[in-house]
């Protein structure tokens, strides 16, 4: 049928296909989800309209939908050990500002990290909806070890008094220490507010500390380390705060939920609980350890010297070069990454000083870590080589090589 109904679209499909298995993917904030959660994705729930939550429903045949909806909620509940949770959100980002448009006024203040430090633009960037109103203040990395500073994040927070502290970044390569962040927003009154969208699948798989139980509330996306569907943001709460993280998603800023995307959520918080993930989380932190070797051993300069989680963030100033142009480069030898910022940047943002990488995607494909390891070399030397077109065939060569029959979702990864 579909061969036939749209050519056109069909046609990308299968390009945009061809072009996934034959390149390599180390975008920080992409991965591969499973076959199953694939399945359900588009299945039949996605023409239900299920406005409203399981039970309180504003139209009826809504009896499986509610069913559907209470089981992702529990496994949500289950994968984080957190007392409510809520599936209904589009994304992370709609997530986080229906929070703030709900629970928070115009004038209060809340902190965040900074973005060219590592955070988001939902948490307050001038040209994003959350910087038009709050009072922002924002904490950042030391000069000293490029990493958090908490010593100085408490002088800020003691300032500020801001209404809640938001740890959590989208280009931050360091754990963040919940505990001490707790300390510091108990000390002022504030509610910890942890945006997990980078790590939510470290935590679900257990290879890095949870934010609970010292967050009351957290966001995550689910596509990244989660290696979920797109288009989905899941909070998790203190049961306190239940009432008021429901009402923020429906009927303070969304409409109806999609439904379909909420049973590939489900399915893949049940994934997410089992040993093979676990596993996978594992794998994903140790991969992320031998490309960072690579890079080293070739004279890359790391923001804070390396990695503790899935994410490295390459400093390109200290190599003469630019974000834009590395990301050009790596593009023409089929590797497939991001420019970013870097802490202290003196760039643009549409040059950037730095690289963003992660090892998430790859480790689904299967790639253990002496390919990452090489691949980390190879990267190495585009960055410091004046030849760097030179550099490009041997990367290519290592692409092409790597890529052959390597699936998008690597075998071993399927949940028995
Ligand atoms: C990626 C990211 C988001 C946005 O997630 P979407 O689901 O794509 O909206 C939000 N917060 C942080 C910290 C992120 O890294």
């Amino acid at each position: 049928m579909l061969e036939t109904v749209d050519v056109e679209i069909r046609k990308l499909v299968l390009l945009e296909e061809q072009r996934q298995l034959s390149q390599l993917s180390l975008v920080a904030s992409e991965n591969y989800s499973s076959p199953t959660i694939r399945g359900f994705e588009g299945s039949i729930f996605a023409d239900k309209n299920a406005e409203g939550y399981p039970g309180r429903r504003c139209v009826s045949g809504c009896e499986y939908a509610d069913q559907l909806e209470n089981l992702a909620i529990e496994r949500a509940k289950s994968a984080f050990g957190c007392e409510h949770a809520n599936v209904q959100a589009m994304s992370a980002t709609i997530a986080n500002f229906a929070i703030m448009n709900e629970l928070f006024q115009p004038r209060d203040g809340l902190m965040a990290m900074r973005l060219q430090d590592g955070g988001h633009l939902s948490h307050g960037a001038s040209f994003h909806a959350s910087g038009r109103s709050f009072r922002w203040c924002f904490y950042g990395v030391s000069e000293i070890d490029e990493q958090l500073d908490y010593d100085e994040v408490r002088s800020i927070a003691l300032e500020n008094r801001p209404a809640a502290i938001i740890c959590g970044g989208s280009s931050y390569p360091r754990l963040i220490d919940y505990e001490k962040m707790y300390e510091i927003a108990q000390e002022i009154g504030a509610l910890l507010w942890v945006d997990l969208a980078h790590t939510a699948g470290l935590v679900a798989g257990r290879a890095i500390p949870s934010p609970f139980p010292y967050a009351d509330i957290v966001t995550t996306s689910t596509h990244k380390t989660l290696r979920g569907p797109r288009g989905g943001g899941v909070i998790l709460c203190k049961q306190k705060l239940a009432r008021k993280i429901d009402r923020a998603i429906f009927p303070g800023l969304q409409g109806a939920p999609k439904m379909d995307l909420i049973a590939a959520r489900g399915a893949l918080l049940a994934e997410v609980q089992t040993p093979r993930f676990r596993e996978y989380a594992k794998d994903v932190l140790s991969n992320a350890k031998a490309l960072e070797r690579g890079l080293l051993d070739a004279g890359a300069s790391l923001v804070s010297g390396g990695t503790s989680s899935h994410l490295i963030l390459l400093n390109l100033l200290k190599c003469n070069t630019t974000g834009l142009e590395i990301e050009g480069y790596l593009s023409e030898g089929r590797v497939i990454t991001n420019k970013n910022p870097v802490p202290f940047d003196t760039l643009p943002s549409s040059k950037a000083g730095g690289l963003r990488i992660g090892s998430a995607a790859l480790t689904t494909r299967g790639f253990d870590e002496a390919r990452f390891f090489e691949l980390g070399v190879l990267i190495g030397k585009v960055v410091t080589s004046t030849h760097k077109r030179d550099r490009i065939v041997d990367l290519r060569s290592f692409v092409d090589r790597n890529t052959q029959g390597l699936p998008l979702f690597n075998q071993k990864w399927l949940a028995q």
